[in-house]
């Protein structure tokens, strides 16, 4: 039997990764060096001048981080990947390659936290202006395009985790003003939803989260969907234009379909210089091969958990895109292939007090701020992440003095119920 495409669970153990061609190792080793020697004088001047590709120096390419890169790539379906420090770092890169000072762009008002802060402040101080839209509301969406702007951006299931977003929607949207979809796909993760096929233009992840999936290691990846024309306007510079320090080469023009991520590197990384450290590459790689198995049972666990909190007499509301009550749960069927997800939130009866006194009480749960690992994690957002706001800046953000945020691990099922239950009685 011919087999040309391999299946997901394959390409997660295998894309990128090929024995060692030096050693024959077969874990992708480490390669923990600074600098790479050059053949010759102009080997080192092709790669200076971009005419070669190859290693000069681990701040813009490694061997372990490529590795971790052409692994994501081929799971996105995207044309090339640049892995970075963190999930922010990439965010970072994309919109530095995009945007100029006084330029605007769209993001969906429910996105991680960290990703509001950062939009809302450090962007603003680049020139760079946010345009917050409610994206349940795809008029909404449209009408806020305007001639500054150059991107839209959403999370495929968005904070908090009941929420998807209708990508094919925004797709159209963007497509129709001729400026990129950029997709964070990290609490999806590629098994679960694969923004490229929707019309996604560009994916970042936080590989901090899902995809290392151990709770060890930060780490972030742009991917390009190469299937967007940089070169149609004048809107993108960076992509367009010649550059003064690669002898005038204009990076789409040269690089076509992975000119973006390119772009991404040899502009964005080199200067801004959040580069991965090869350990965590190596950590993140170990950590993908296991992701088809890790996200089914997150996602049985999730189900499960929500269907016992829905019952529980001291939870009000479950958010949550598994149930069949869920308003997102049609958009959910639609995008979501294998599950939906293990991050959500719900609503205890006593308000704030029950909050504090749930997350003070779990034993197998973590209190902590993070998603994704393979314990079973646990928060209180008025107590501690969204603290600092006013009661209806709380309630607007979904979290209000009465949510819980949970991210459910892939321990036995039974254990995680048992822990909520005798917390949520205490
Ligand atoms: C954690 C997270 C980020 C930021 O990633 P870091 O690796 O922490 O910088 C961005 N988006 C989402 C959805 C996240 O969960």
């Amino acid at each position: 039997m011919k087999n040309d495409e391999p299946g997901f669970s394959t390409l997660a153990v295998h894309a990128g990764t090929k024995p060692d061609p030096v050693t024959g190792a077969r874990a992708t080793p480490i390669y923990q060096t600074t600098a790479y020697v050059f053949d010759d004088a102009d080997q080192a001047a092709s790669l200076f001048g971009l005419q070669a590709f190859g290693n000069i120096y681990t701040r813009i390419t490694n061997p372990t981080t490529a590795a971790l890169e052409e692994k994501v790539a081929m799971l996105e379906g995207g044309t090339a990947a640049l892995a970075v420090a963190s999930g922010h770092a990439a965010q970072f890169g994309v919109f530095h390659t995009l945007l100029t000072p006084g330029d605007e762009f769209i993001a969906s008002n429910k996105l991680y936290g960290g990703s509001i802060n950062q939009f809302n402040h450090s962007f603003k101080s680049f020139g760079w202006n946010v345009n917050w839209v409610d994206m349940d509301d795809i008029g909404a969406v449209r009408a806020a395009v305007t001639a500054k702007t150059k991107a839209i951006f959403a999370e495929s299931i968005a904070n908090p985790g009941g929420v998807v977003t209708d990508l094919e929607a925004v797709a159209k949207v963007a497509e129709d003003a001729g400026i990129p979809f950029i997709v964070d796909n990290t609490m999806a993760t590629p098994y679960l939803c694969k923004p490229f096929e929707y019309g996604a233009n560009i994916v970042v992840h936080s590989l901090t989260k899902f995809m290392g999936g151990h709770g060890n290691s930060m780490g972030g990846a742009i991917v390009d969907g190469g299937n967007f024309d940089w070169s149609a306007t004048d809107k993108y510079p960076f992509l367009s234009q010649p550059r003064p320090e690669y002898q005038g080469i204009a990076i789409h023009e040269t690089f076509g379909d992975f000119g973006f991520a390119i772009a991404c590197r040899v502009l964005g990384l080199r200067d801004l210089g959040a580069a991965i450290s090869p350990f965590n590459s190596f950590q993140i790689l170990t950590g993908i091969e296991t992701l088809p198995l890790r996200m089914e049972k997150h996602c049985q666990n999730a189900l499960e958990v929500a269907k016992f909190l829905e019952a529980h007499k001291a939870v009000e509301w479950v958010q949550y895109a598994g149930l069949e009550s869920n308003a997102y749960h049609k958009l959910a069927d639609k995008y979501l292939k294998n599950g939906f997800g293990s991050v959500y939130s719900f609503g205890l009866k006593g308000g704030y007090e029950a909050g504090v006194n749930l997350v003070s009480s779990v034993e197998l749960f973590s209190h902590l701020a993070n998603l994704g690992d393979t314990r079973s994690l646990i928060i209180h957002p008025a107590s501690t992440t969204h603290r600092q706001l006013t009661d209806d800046q709380k309630v607007a953000a979904g979290a209000g003095p009465d949510v819980v945020r949970v991210s459910i691990g892939i321990e036995d099922a039974k254990d995680i119920i048992a822990d909520l239950d005798q917390a949520l009685s205490l």
